[in-house]
C-alpha cells in the first residue's frame, strides 16, 4: 500500500511491534452467535476495551483469501500484485526453500497402464509410500539436463519440486490430462520464454517415469501448477524494521520467509512459540506469532472445538503481554466459520494496541462489537501493516 510514497516516509526508532495471527479465527453467526462470541476470552476481553477494533478485508470484499494471500495483505503487500502460484505453495507448505529465480511445481504419483493414466493419484498412496519412491528419484537423479532440482512428498500421493535455475518462466499448462483412460499430457509452454521450463518438466516427468518402471502402483508422475517464486522486497528493506515469524507449520514459515522474515525451526506446540517469542524479543523490531488450530477446527465444522481453540489461544496472551510490545494487533489471514467448513469472505475482526491507539467502546474481541463499536471500521487487510508503523511512529509527515 502507497508504495510511491513509503520509502519517502519511513523512520527507523526502537519501537517493537507483534502481529500475532489466530488463523481463520473470524466466523458468521450459528444460531445468533459466532465461536468468537461463544468462547470465554478474559485476556481479548480486557484487551478490546483498551484497544481500537474494526473489521478487515484480507483480499477485498466477497473474496475468499487462501492462506497465503491472507497472510500477504496481513505482511503490508498487495496479495493480488504479488500472487504466490500453487507451486511456491506447495513447495512453502511441504517445508522447501525457494529462492529467487526458482520454479517450483507440485506433483502427484500416478499409475500408468498401456500408455494411459490408470489413477491420477496411484491409489492415494500414503505419505511414507512417497517418501520411498521420493528417495528413490533423489538417488538416482540431482539434475535434469543440467538445471538441479529439489523434491519432498507435501502429503499422502503428492509431492513438490524446485528446480534452480532463473532462466526458467512458469507460463505452462499443466502436464495432467485431467481424467483417466487417456495418454499422458506433456507440459505445454503458453509463451517463448516458458519452453524451456516445459520442456525441463516433461524430461522430469520422463526420468521419474524411467526410475520407477515395473512398480505399481505409483510409475509416473503428473505435474501441475508451475510457478515462478514472486519477486518480493524484502520486509527489512520495505518498513526499515527487522522481521522475525514465528510458527509452527511449514506453510507459514515459508510464507514468512517469502517477505524476508527469519523463522525458528523446531517448534511444535503455541507455549513455544510464546517462549521464542519472549528469548527473542530485543533481537527483532518487529514479530509475527501464528496460532494454527482456529482454523483447524473451522475447517472441520466443529464450532465447540474452534470456541475452545479461541479460548486457548486467549490463554496464552497473559504470558505474552509480559514483553510489553509497543504495538500489539490481533487478527487472522481470514475467517473460517465452522457453518462453511472452509476459509470465507466474511470480514476477520482486528485489534490495535497500543500508546496511541484509541480507546473505543468496543468491549469484546467479537466480529459484532468491532462493527458496532470499533473505530477502525472496515479496512483492507493491507492498510494494518500501515497502522503499526503509525503507532510506532515510524511514519513521518507527508507533505510540509
Ligand atoms: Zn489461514
Amino acid at each position: 500500500m502507497y508504495d510511491e510514497i513509503l520509502t519517502q516516509l519511513i523512520i527507523k526508532n526502537d519501537t517493537k511491534a507483534l502481529l500475532l495471527v489466530a488463523d481463520g479465527i473470524g466466523g458468521t453467526t450459528v444460531g445468533g452467535r459466532t465461536e468468537l462470541e461463544a468462547a470465554r476470552t478474559p485476556n481479548l476481553d480486557t484487551l478490546a476495551k483498551k484497544s481500537s477494533l474494526g473489521l478487515q478485508y484480507p483480499v477485498g470484499y466477497g473474496i475468499t483469501p487462501g492462506s497465503g494471500p491472507g497472510h500477504l495483505a496481513l505482511f503490508g503487500y498487495d496479495p493480488i500484485k504479488n500472487q504466490i502460484g500453487r507451486g511456491i505453495l506447495e513447495a512453502l507448505g511441504s517445508g522447501m526453500v525457494v529462492k529467487k529465480g526458482d520454479l517450483a511445481v507440485r506433483g502427484n504419483f500416478a499409475t500408468l497402464i498401456d500408455g494411459k493414466i490408470a489413477d491420477r493419484r496411484a491409489n492415494r498412496i500414503s505419505s511414507e509410500e512417497s517418501e520411498k519412491l521420493v528417495r528413490q528419484i533423489r538417488e538416482n537423479a540431482t539434475d535434469i539436463d543440467g538445471v538441479r532440482f529439489d523434491i519432498k512428498v507435501a502429503r499422502d500421493y503428492r509431492f513438490a519440486v524446485v528446480f534452480h535455475d532463473p532462466e526458467l518462466k512458469d507460463n505452462i499448462e499443466d502436464a495432467d490430462p485431467q481424467h483417466t483412460g487417456v495418454p499422458p499430457r506433456p507440459a505445454k509452454a503458453r509463451d517463448k520464454e516458458s519452453e524451456r521450463a516445459a520442456e525441463i518438466i516433461n524430461r522430469f516427468i520422463d526420468k521419474v517415469t524411467e526410475i520407477l518402471e515395473g512398480q505399481m502402483p505409483a510409475n509416473t508422475c503428473l505435474v501441475r501448477g508451475a510457478a515462478n517464486t514472486p519477486d518480493i522486497v524484502p520486509f527489512e528493506d520495505r518498513f526499515g524494521m527487522k522481521p522475525q515469524g514465528i510458527a509452527v507449520y511449514p506453510m507459514y514459515k515459508g510464507l514468512a520467509r517469502l517477505v524476508g522474515m527469519d523463522t525458528p525451526p523446531g517448534l511444535e506446540t503455541y507455549e513455544q512459540e510464546i517462549e521464542r517469542l519472549k528469548e527473542t524479543w530485543a533481537d527483532y523490531d518487529f514479530h509475527f506469532l501464528h496460532f494454527k488450530y482456529t482454523d483447524s477446527a473451522g475447517e472441520d465444522g466443529d464450532f465447540d472445538r474452534k470456541v475452545a481453540m479461541i479460548e486457548e489461544f486467549d490463554s496464552g496472551l497473559p504470558e505474552i503481554l509480559k514483553i510489553e510490545p509497543d504495538v500489539l494487533v490481533i487478527t487472522g489471514d481470514h475467517s473460517t466459520p465452522s457453518s462453511l467448513k472452509s476459509h470465507s469472505w466474511h470480514p476477520v475482526p482486528i485489534l490495535i494496541n497500543g500508546r496511541f491507539a484509541f480507546q473505543d467502546d468496543a468491549g469484546r474481541f467479537t466480529e459484532r462489537e468491532a462493527a458496532n463499536h470499533g473505530i477502525l471500521g472496515h479496512i483492507p487487510g493491507m492498510a494494518i501493516m500501515m497502522y503499526i508503523l503509525a503507532n510506532c511512529e515510524r511514519l513521518r509527515k507527508f507533505g510540509a
